[in-house]
C-alpha cells in the first residue's frame, strides 16, 4: 500500500494562496494574490495581547473559549444584529474561520450528505466537505452581477442533476442537508441582498437544511446592508454563523474566530472542535474580546478606508485595461483580463510575477466549472495606498 494523501483530500494540492505567495515572495512581486492587510491592526489591540501574554496565564482556555470573549461575542451580535445569544451553549471559540467551518462541517454532516453551495467559493468549503465525508453541489454566481439564481438553487438542493427526489438523503444524491453561504463573498465581493437571502432561506426552511454562514467579512459591506442569515424568520434554529477576528481588525496571522447558533448545533461544532484543537491562542482571546468592543467609530473608519482602496485598485486595474467587477464588500476585486486579450487567467496569473511583479489569484480556482472563472483574476486591495498604485502601474505595462 503506498504511503500517501488519503483518497478524499487528494487533488487539494497546495492552497493557491500559499502557491501564490511563494511565488511573490520568489520573484519580489507585489503580492495581491493572499488576502492579507500589509497593516496590522489597532496598536490598543496589539498592546492588549501583549499584556496578557506578558501577565498570563499561557495555559489552555475552556474548551468553547473564554467567558470573556464568548460575552463579547454575544454582546457583538447583539449590538450589531439585535441577536440574543447565550454565551455558555450559543457561542464556540475557534481557531480562526477556517477552523470553524470546517468543525461546522464535521459536526454536522453524515458520510454522504450533500452539501450546496455557491461558485466560485472560498477554498477551504470544497476541503472541509471533503473531510466531514460531505458531496459537494454547486450553484454559479455568474459574472458580471453574480446574482442568485432561485430555482438553480432549489434544483441542487433537491438534487435534480444526480438522481432528485427518487433517491435518499445521504447517499450523495438525494436532497442535500446543508448549505454553506458566505456573506460578503469571497472571491466575488458579492454582498448578498436582503431580498436574495430571504430566498434563501424559504430554501432552506423547505428543505430543512443546516444553513453554515460565513461572515468573517461582515463589518466590510461597502454598498448594500450586511444581513447576517440567522437574523431572518425561520433561521436562527438552522444556522451556524462564523466569523473572525482577522478581516475585521487587520489581525489575519491570529486566527481567532467564533460560531454562534442553537445550542445542538454548536453543541455538534464543539463536540468536533475539541478533537481538532481544543482550544487556542489564550492571551489572544483577552484582546479580541477588547477589540470586539471598539467603538463604532473603529468598524466605519476601517470599512471606509478599505472602500477607497477598493476604488483606487478598481480604477487602476480599468486604466490597465482590465474590465473590472467592482466589489460591494470584502477584501478582493476581480479583474477580466480577456479585455486584454488574455483567454486563460490561470497561466495569465502563472506568468505575471515575471511578467510585471504582480500575483494575482486566478477565479477558476474557486469554481467547479471550468468555464466560470476562466479569464478572471482575484486581486487583494486590502494593502497600501502606495502598493496599490504601484501594482496598477505595473499592469498597465502589460499593454506595453
Ligand atoms: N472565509 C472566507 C470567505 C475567507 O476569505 C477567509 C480568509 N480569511 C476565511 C474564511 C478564513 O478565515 P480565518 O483566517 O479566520 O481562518
Ligand atoms: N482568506 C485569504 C484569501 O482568500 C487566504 C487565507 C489563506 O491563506 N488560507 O486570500
Amino acid at each position: 500500500m503506498p504511503h500517501e494523501t488519503a483518497a478524499r483530500l487528494r487533488g487539494f494540492g497546495t492552497t493557491i494562496f500559499a502557491e501564490m505567495t511563494a511565488l511573490a515572495t520568489e520573484a519580489g512581486a507585489i503580492n495581491l494574490g493572499q488576502g492579507f492587510p500589509d497593516e496590522d491592526g489597532p496598536r490598543e489591540i496589539l498592546e492588549a495581547a501583549s499584556e496578557a501574554l506578558l501577565a498570563g496565564p499561557n495555559q489552555y482556555t475552556p474548551g468553547r473559549g473564554t467567558p470573556e470573549l464568548r460575552a463579547a461575542v454575544v454582546a457583538h451580535a447583539a449590538r450589531w444584529y439585535g441577536r440574543e445569544l447565550d454565551p455558555d451553549t450559543q457561542v464556540q471559540v475557534t481557531v480562526g474561520a477556517t477552523e470553524g467551518i470546517a468543525a461546522a462541517l464535521l459536526g454536522v454532516c453524515e458520510p454522504g450528505d450533500a452539501v450546496v453551495t455557491f461558485e466560485p467559493y472560498y477554498d477551504s468549503y470544497a476541503a472541509g466537505i471533503a473531510m466531514s465525508g460531505g458531496v459537494r453541489r454547486t450553484v454559479a454566481l455568474r459574472p458580471p452581477s453574480f446574482g442568485l439564481d432561485v430555482e438553480a438553487l432549489r434544483a441542487a438542493v433537491r438534487g435534480d442533476a444526480v438522481g432528485g427526489r427518487s433517491a435518499r438523503r445521504g447517499d450523495g444524491a438525494g436532497p442535500a442537508r446543508v448549505l454553506v453561504l458566505n456573506s460578503p463573498h469571497n472571491p466575488t465581493g458579492k454582498v448578498f441582498t436582503r431580498a436574495e437571502l430571504e430566498a434563501i432561506a424559504e430554501v432552506c426552511r423547505e428543505h430543512d437544511l443546516v444553513a453554515i454562514c460565513d461572515e468573517v467579512y461582515e463589518h466590510l459591506a461597502f454598498d448594500g446592508e450586511h444581513v447576517p442569515l440567522a437574523t431572518l424568520p425561520g433561521m436562527a434554529e438552522r444556522t451556524l454563523t462564523v466569523s473572525s477576528a482577522g478581516k475585521t481588525f487587520a489581525l489575519t496571522g491570529w486566527k481567532v474566530g467564533w460560531v454562534t447558533g442553537p445550542p445542538a448545533l454548536v453543541t455538534a461544532v464543539a463536540t468536533a472542535k475539541q478533537f481538532l484543537t481544543f482550544s487556542g491562542h489564550g492571551p489572544l482571546q483577552h484582546a479580541v474580546a477588547r477589540a470586539l468592543a471598539l467603538d463604532d467609530a473603529y468598524f466605519s473608519v476601517a470599512r471606509d478606508r478599505l472602500r477607497t482602496r477598493r476604488d483606487r485598485l478598481c480604477d487602476g486595474l480599468e486604466a490597465a485595461g482590465l474590465t473590472t467587477l467592482r466589489p460591494e464588500g470584502g477584501y478582493f476585486a476581480i479583474g477580466d483580463v480577456a479585455s486584454i486579450g488574455e483567454d486563460d487567467g490561470a497561466a495569465f496569473c502563472r506568468a505575471l510575477p515575471a511578467r510585471c511583479g504582480v500575483v494575482g489569484v486566478p477565479v477558476s480556482v474557486f469554481c467547479d466549472d471550468p468555464d466560470l472563472g476562466r479569464t478572471l483574476v482575484r486581486f487583494a486591495y486590502c494593502k497600501r495606498e502606495d502598493v496599490i498604485d504601484e501594482a496598477a502601474s505595473r499592469l498597465a505595462g502589460l499593454r506595453g
